[in-house]
């Protein structure tokens, strides 16, 4: 990454909310997240099952609509748009340039398509008339870039193992070359080495064909061998965000120091002291007074359980808690890591 290109901010997520209304109940999935994306680095957002991580990230793609926010894109053309608010003809524009990987390799599939056809189908859909050897053209180049057999094009999804699956999916979402890739949750359905190897793709492709990316995850060990910046989100809220190596080493909320003592390590002799976490997550139709995170928090004192917390930068980082400047959090051992 040049540093030219690190300082190109290209999207600004501003005070994005989303709550979901169901026989009077409102619960806010997200509230008032903010963070900015510049090219060529990759965003990571964790936290645990229910945090809003997923619907922060359909929000950014339009997947769903937000109920509040603003999501500033500055497309390839050097225009800056607010995403969430782009008529239809303006989306389906950007909507090439911003494209999302899914979970679940298995299900995000159309069964009955062959895989020539479930890569080609976005060129199908922007580009309708494309000659069809041109189309086939593009699909075995971007297959072979990622690393897929193109004898096997003719083949369905079922044909293929999961790792393989997930290159598909990747494929499909590279063949508009895009400018930022949300990738929600996109090796957590894998196993262990094949993580690895869709991670180091991922990698490579970044480099090659200059991506963004936002990396979701509930898995700490692969957003740190991925992500530039992390950032940290506790119900509906995001509690950190600062720069990967930093946040690891020395966390400042106390809720990311609890998920980062939760990491494996390699070396079965290494005992790494966990922190529980107390209780479970609360409902976020009915959240705490307060810091959300006061119940389960071994730092909480009177003033957390009476009013919230802002984000606010120390050393370097954006925190939201009362005691990020006093308290001492253990940090992570890189050293001790096992691989992802
Ligand atoms: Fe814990 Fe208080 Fe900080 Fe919340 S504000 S994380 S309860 S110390």
């Amino acid at each position: 990454m040049t540093e030219k290109q690190k300082k190109e901010l290209i999207l600004s997520v501003r005070n994005v909310s989303k709550r979901f209304t169901s026989k009077n109940v409102c619960v806010r999935a997200v509230t008032n997240v903010s963070f900015d994306v510049h090219k060529g680095e990759t965003i990571g957002i964790v936290g645990e099952s229910g945090c809003g991580k997923t619907t922060l990230g359909r929000c950014i793609v339009r997947a769903i609509e937000a109920s509040e926010g603003e999501v500033v894109y500055k497309t390839l053309a050097g225009q800056e748009v607010d995403f969430l608010k782009v008529d239809k003809k303006q989306m389906k524009g950007i909507r090439k340039e911003i494209q999302m990987i899914f979970q679940d390799p298995y299900s995000s599939l159309d069964p009955r398509m062959t895989v020539l056809d479930i890569i080609a189908e976005p060129i199908v859909a922007n580009y309708p008339k494309m000659p069809k050897a041109e189309r086939e053209q593009l699909v075995k180049d971007i297959a072979a870039k990622v690393g897929l057999n193109t004898t096997y094009l003719m083949r369905y999804p079922h044909a293929f193992s999961g790792g393989q699956r997930q290159r598909i999916g990747i494929a499909r979402a590279l063949i508009l070359k895009p400018q930022l890739i949300v990738c929600d949750e996109a090796v957590s359905a894998l196993d262990v080495s094949i993580q690895a190897q869709i991670i180091n793709l991922l990698r490579d492709l970044q480099r090659e064909m200059d991506l963004t990316y936002i990396f979701i995850s509930h898995d700490l060990s692969v957003v740190e061998h991925i992500s530039d910046k992390v950032g940290v989100m506790y119900l509906g809220r995001m509690v950190e965000f600062g720069e990967t190596e930093k946040l690891f080493a020395s966390p400042k909320h106390p809720y990311t120091e609890a998920l980062l003592s939760a990491v494996p390590v390699a070396d079965p002799d290494v005992q790494m002291e966990r922190i529980p976490l107390q209780g479970e997550i609360p409902n976020p139709a009915n959240p705490p007074s307060g810091c959300y995170f006061h119940a389960r928090c071994r730092y909480c004192e009177h003033r957390c359980t009476v009013e919230a917390p802002e984000l606010h930068e120390v050393d370097g980082r954006m925190v939201a808690c009362h005691r990020a400047k006093e308290l001492h959090l253990r940090g992570f051992d890189y050293s001790q890591a096992s691989e992802a």
